[in-house]
């Protein structure tokens, strides 16, 4: 396994990408991640991309501000356009 690091969410899914069963340190990893995520402690979330722009659209200055530092104008713009353009949320 390369350019992963053991013991994450993403090594896991690079150990089965690659043809491996996971290491010990990648399956606690993913254990703990996704019992952080079930018990809502996840420190992100899955959010369908029309779903976001929708919520950016209806932000505050600020809030909008905050979203374009962290997920980048270019990639807001484009789920913003996409929603402009009537595509559907899928969940
Ligand atoms: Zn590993």
């Amino acid at each position: 396994m390369s350019n992963t690091a053991h013991g994450t969410p993403a090594g896991y899914v690079k150990h089965y990408a690659d043809g491996q069963k996971p290491c010990t340190e990648c399956r606690e990893a993913h254990l703990a991640a996704n019992r952080d995520h079930r018990q809502g402690k996840a420190k992100s979330a899955r959010v369908p991309a029309i779903l976001l722009a929708e919520l950016y659209l209806n932000a505050s200055p600020e809030v909008q501000v905050r979203a374009e530092q962290i997920l980048g104008t270019s990639r807001l713009e484009s789920f913003v356009n996409r929603y402009d353009a009537g595509e559907a949320i899928a969940a």
